[in-house]
Formats: C-alpha cells, structure tokens, sequence
C-alpha cells in the first residue's frame, strides 16, 4: 500500500475586479453567440439568398426555441 502525499498547488490570486472583468467579457460574448444565432431567419435573411449561416447554426435555433420552420 502507497503512503498518500500531501498535494500542491498554486494558489491563484483573482481580485474582485479581474473576477468581475472576466465575468462581463464572458456574458458578452455569450450574448454576442446568442444574437448570431437568432440573426439569421432563413426565409428573411439578412444576407440574401446565402443560408450558410442558417444552417450552420440550425440545430442550435431549434435547441433554443427560435422559430424556424
Ligand atoms: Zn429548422
């Protein structure tokens, strides 16, 4: 039987603002995915005739409950 051994770490240091920085950084872009991914209706598409967008990004339409078709 082994001996156990105590673990080390590093500890990290995240101040309460650097904490909050990465917090808003991260809704944003979050937001920013959320809103790419309702752009594009398909039949009203803001870029014409070009579904590439739609459909790359169509199951997740139909996972977050955006009408589709
Ligand atoms: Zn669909």
């Amino acid at each position: 039987m082994t001996e156990a051994r105590p673990i080390s770490a590093a500890r990290i240091d995240v101040s309460a603002v650097a904490a909050a920085a990465w917090l808003t950084g991260t809704a944003f872009l979050a937001l920013l995915v959320l809103y790419v991914v309702g752009l594009d209706q398909g039949a009203t598409s803001i870029l014409g005739s070009d579904t590439h967008i739609h459909e790359f990004v169509h199951d997740a339409r139909h996972l977050l409950g955006y009408p589709c078709h």
